[in-house]
């Protein structure tokens, strides 16, 4: 099935590829014809993805998909969530991103301390996250949303070479003391975010299929 991926980002594409398997001819949005940046200026994940989902279709028409993700840090009240990509910057550079983010958190951590060194009660800062991903589907002029969410804890550092974005900070609870960006990308792919949402997209696209040919 031919389904277009409303992205410019090589690392999205390529997990999304590996994740969908080969029932599906992912192509992209520029591929399709759509080579300016995708405007994503809503307020929240959905927002974005279904935004981006309907670019897409309204100017090819095509079974298209979006990916909004965010990553929603517990002790920053939720942030950078929406504006995870451009947290550092307008650049959306994720070295930058990457620094902002554990400057926070240690700026936060000192806070605590000192307090705590002064004799306040102040309690231990929490560095659990998550990562979400929604990805909005459409077909036929129809949409569908799928959500999944991958748990974890925002490391000290970054480690790791591989993966994109911010895995060399982000510890997934299934791999305690290794980043996103120091496990293979299977391993990555068959827990994440993108992952669960992937899946649950094509379970439904095959599920349609499967439909269509007791029809026929
Ligand atoms: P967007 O969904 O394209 O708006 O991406 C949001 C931000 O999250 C970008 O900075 C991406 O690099 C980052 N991001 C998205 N998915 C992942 C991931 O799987 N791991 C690490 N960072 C990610």
């Amino acid at each position: 099935m031919k389904i277009v991926f409303a992205t410019g980002n090589s690392g999205k594409l390529r997990e999304a590829s590996e994740i969908l398997g080969g029932g599906f001819e992912l192509v992209t949005s520029a591929q399709a014809g759509i080579t300016e940046d995708i405007p994503e200026t809503g307020k929240t994940l959905k927002a974005n993805s279904i935004q981006k989902a309907e670019y897409v279709w309204d100017r090819c028409g095509m079974t298209c998909f979006a990916d909004d993700t965010g990553l929603e840090v517990d002790a920053l009240g939720g942030a950078p969530g929406v504006y995870t990509a451009r947290y550092a910057g307008a650049d959306k550079d994720f070295n930058r991103n990457m620094d902002k983010l554990l400057y926070e958190l240690s700026v936060l951590e000192t806070e605590a301390s000192m307090a705590s060194a002064i004799g306040l009660s102040v309690r231990k800062v929490s560095r659990r996250a998550r990562f979400r991903s929604v990805v909005t589907l459409i077909i036929d002029g129809q949409r569908h949303i799928f959500e999944g969410v991958l748990e974890g804890t925002v490391a000290r550092q970054k480690s790791g070479e591989g993966g994109f974005g911010y895995d060399p900070v982000f510890i997934p609870d299934e791999y305690p003391g290794k980043t996103l960006a120091e496990i293979t990308e299977d391993q990555k792919n068959a827990i994440s975010h993108r992952g669960k949402a992937l899946r649950a997209m094509a379970e439904y696209l095959k599920g349609l299929q499967t439909e269509d040919s007791s029809i026929l």
